[in-house]
């Protein structure tokens, strides 16, 4: 291989591995999207706070019955005392009457409680239904993004692998040492060890090249450096 083909090839090299970076990159943001939606975790959490929250309300509810129930037996009872005629003694049949009466009033003031609670419970529900609605609606609209995310994502690694099989061929044609010090001055050249020249100059930081140093890399037997950014130069015409 001549110099210039060799130029030429680590330019071709550097080509491919500028864009086995970016694919790279764009893998690591499909897997992070993978990862889930922020907004549907954030669903997931309220509509999970809503269902406890109407677990905690049907409870209430249910308990504010119970105490009704309770409330009515115990009236129910007394009722029946107090009618059968089987309480005589006129003291007696005064306290149970004010007992009744006390009853009844703790009846109302439970129906009341209950009915409250009832509705708190309503709308319990409904936020629940809403909440787990829009879960639901986000739940579809990732399964249909991640199907393509995930479409993406095997698009890519096909890709990846056809390039690293190809960068393995096309570093095998150049020599060791050139290799070395390209892959070294790429770590350090923000992953440009190559620069093209065009109009006489260095691509990457536009310093104009001399005639002299012009000819070198058409005809040097061995690699040119821009004097400013200390690039290898490539010359293709
Ligand atoms: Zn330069």
């Amino acid at each position: 291989m001549s110099t210039t083909q060799i130029a030429a090839a680590l330019f071709q090299l550097q080509q491919l591995d500028l864009e086995l970076e970016r694919l790279v990159a764009e893998q690591q943001a499909v897997a992070n999207a993978l990862q889930g939606s922020s907004n549907l975790q954030k669903l997931r959490a309220e509509r999970n706070i809503a269902q406890q929250q109407l677990r905690s309300g049907l409870q209430a509810q249910k308990e504010a019955e119970w105490a009704l129930e309770e409330l009515g037996n115990r009236l129910k009872m007394q009722e029946q005392r107090l009618y059968s005629g089987a309480v005589q003694n006129p003291k007696e049949l005064y306290t149970l009457q004010q007992e009744v009466q006390r009853l009844l009033a703790q009846q109302n003031r439970q129906e009341d409680m209950a009915l409250e609670i009832m509705d708190a419970a309503e709308s319990l529900q409904e936020i629940a239904r809403r909440k787990a609605e829009s879960l639901e609606q986000e739940e579809r609209a990732w399964g249909e993004e991640s199907a393509s995310l995930i479409v993406r994502r095997d698009q890519l690694e096909l890709r990846k692998q056809e390039l690293q099989s190809k960068r393995a061929q096309m570093s095998s044609t150049i020599e060791p040492d050139i290799l070395n010090r390209y892959d070294a001055m790429r770590r350090t050249k923000q992953g440009r060890a190559v620069s093209k020249v065009e109009q006489n100059s260095c691509q990457w930081c536009r310093v104009i090249l001399t005639p002299s140093e012009l000819q070198r890399v058409r005809t040097s037997s061995e690699l040119q450096t821009c004097t400013n950014c200390g690039r290898i130069l490539y010359y293709d015409r």
